[in-house]
């Protein structure tokens, strides 16, 4: 999966990760911080906080464990 990383300041980044959202497989934006990572559907509108791993490879896992919906 290609995935771009857009950093907004020192401490905070977003990604755009194409068909991943949990409950309608739409297009989720992700906002990581320190505070965590908040996952975004426009599509459905459901809001997660999943958490995110990188790899060593550089692609991001996504576990959501309490998505949240609206
Ligand atoms: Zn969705």
């Amino acid at each position: 999966m290609n995935t771009e990383l857009r950093v907004i300041n020192e401490g905070t980044a977003e990604l755009q990760l194409p068909h991943s959202c949990p409950t309608c497989a739409g297009p989720l934006e992700l906002r990581i911080s320190a505070d965590g990572v908040r996952s975004f559907c426009a599509t459905c509108r459901s809001i997660g906080r999943p958490r995110l791993q990188q790899s060593e490879m550089g692609t991001f896992v996504l576990d959501f464990k309490d998505i949240g919906r609206a």
